[in-house]
């Protein structure tokens, strides 16, 4: 610590906030206005300064099961004394294999091969280079492009940043992002379809005709290696596909050869009150991204799933026994703390049913978020379906996102944290919710909206 670094006091005791660089945060606001959690339990945290926050968002959809669930934390233990660490690579150890089994059977169709990673970013791009490993190795090493979609989030690496379609995490980068990548158009229509309450919207115009008419069009079909979406697309903000819309993808996709990926990252495990977004929509993509809640977010795991048939093309593509069939992995795929942890959160979903308490309190969400804001200063729009939902706002002319944030701090001051992504505050929690909470949360969010009206 040099002598200019001053610990601060923030509350009941110190903390030195000169060393953390914040990831997607406002790193300079921060440190005038601290939120620092130090423990939580169930629904909520403690603060710094002994508050509790409500966690109206399962810290970024990710604790599924809430805080401080025992048997994650015990199978943890148990794995660091038993086995702490074991390379991944011409070796492996049970909790992997055993991980790798509970998430296949989970799975629709023959969705059966695991392949382990460590975050959402990590699972779409290796997603992207299975697709381009597979095709070649069934002689169509021609097929390069990849489609995503507008508002798209995929990660922050190069080929989830690439596929993805935020222009904020894009922009500073536009030079060095893959070069041949394309985009649908987005799946929003806020004159018909602003208000979305519980169901699936459905549109006049068939929004997938850009699809074959004009961009596969451009690119030629035979040379489109996949096309990755977000069943609903979270992180832009909770908007949801016109009913039929990833059916049709799955059509387009089958009728030129071009793999399906659905990165499952928000959806997978519960969020829509069924394993995953593909279970909810009746679809099953080639590969399925997943990542949050599959440790409860006490840990890092994510990986790609991938269809029985994409596997098979990888071993027989005609080298020996002994040669590496897919040059790609991580020091800690399939770590096994991390698989140890995967599979007690696994169990634990599943004793509790909490997949089905999921969906059983979506309406309850859904409903709460709609009676308490339609028609508040500002509100342009309300989508609920699964167990989330977005308010949208009217931007502040000249300070895009500002009228979001401002109410997200708001909100947390007064113990509740919601989520702010552009225009929107999303709510997604935990799904052991009970009906007290989303009161707390919907109310603190409906006064926060007049407060900043
Ligand atoms: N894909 C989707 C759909 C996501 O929502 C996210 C994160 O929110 C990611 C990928 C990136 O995951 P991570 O932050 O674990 O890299």
């Amino acid at each position: 610590m040099s002598s200019q670094e001053t610990p601060r006091a923030t509350g009941a005791f110190q903390i030195n906030m000169d060393h953390q660089w914040l990831p997607f945060t406002a790193n300079r606001h921060f440190k005038q206005d601290p939120r620092v959690f130090v423990a939580a339990d169930g629904m909520h945290f403690t603060t710094h300064d002994g508050r509790k926050v409500v966690d109206g968002i399962s810290s970024l959809w990710c604790v599924g099961a809430g805080h401080n669930r025992q048997p994650i934390a015990q199978a943890i233990k148990k794995q660091l004394d038993t086995l702490d660490y074991a390379t991944a690579f011409q070796v492996s150890n049970d909790q992997a294999f055993e991980a790798a089994q509970m998430i296949a059977d989970l799975c629709p169709g023959d969705l059966n091969k695991v392949l382990f990673c460590n975050s959402g970013s990590e699972a779409a791009d290796t997603s992207l280079k299975v697709a381009l490993a597979y095709h070649r190795a069934r002689g169509e090493g021609h097929r390069h492009v990849f489609i995503g979609r507008e508002k798209g989030y995929h990660g922050v690496n190069f080929g989830g940043m690439s596929v993805g379609g935020l222009p904020a995490n894009r922009k500073v980068y536009g030079a060095q992002l893959l070069p041949r990548v394309d985009h649908m158009r987005f799946i929003h229509d806020p004159v018909n379809h602003a208000y979305i309450h519980n169901q699936e919207p459905v549109w006049q115009e068939d929004p997938l005709l850009e699809l074959e008419g004009r961009i596969l069009a451009l690119h030629d079909p035979s040379n489109v290696a996949a096309i990755i979406v977000e069943p609903v697309a979270g992180s832009a903000g909770w908007y949801l596909p016109p009913k039929g819309y990833l059916k049709r993808l799955r059509e387009i996709c089958d009728k030129h050869r071009i793999l399906l990926i659905f990165d499952e990252v928000i959806t997978g495990f519960g969020r829509m009150g069924t394993n995953f977004g593909a279970d909810y929509y009746g679809v099953v993509p080639d590969m399925l991204n997943f990542a949050k809640c599959v440790t409860n977010g006490v840990i890092p795991l994510g990986g790609v799933v991938c269809r029985d048939f994409i596997y098979d093309a990888m071993m027989n593509a005609g080298a020996p026994d002994y040669a590496v069939e897919f040059f790609h992995g991580y020091t800690y795929s399939g770590h096994p703390v991390s698989c140890a942890a995967a599979i007690a959160t696994l169990k634990l979903l599943k004793e509790e049913k909490l997949f089905a308490r999921a969906g059983e309190m979506s309406p309850v969400l859904g409903d709460a978020m709609h009676n308490a804001f339609k028609g508040l200063p500002n509100v342009i729009g309300i989508r609920s379906l699964g167990l989330a939902g977005a308010v949208e706002l009217a931007p502040i002319p000249g300070a895009p996102g500002k009228r979001a944030y401002d109410i997200f701090l708001d909100c947390f001051h007064k113990g509740v944290l919601v989520r702010s992504a552009g225009e929107n505050l999303v709510l997604c929690p935990p799904y052991i919710v009970e009906k007290e909470h989303i009161d707390q949360m919907v109310n603190t969010l409906a006064d926060s909206i007049r407060k900043h009206a």
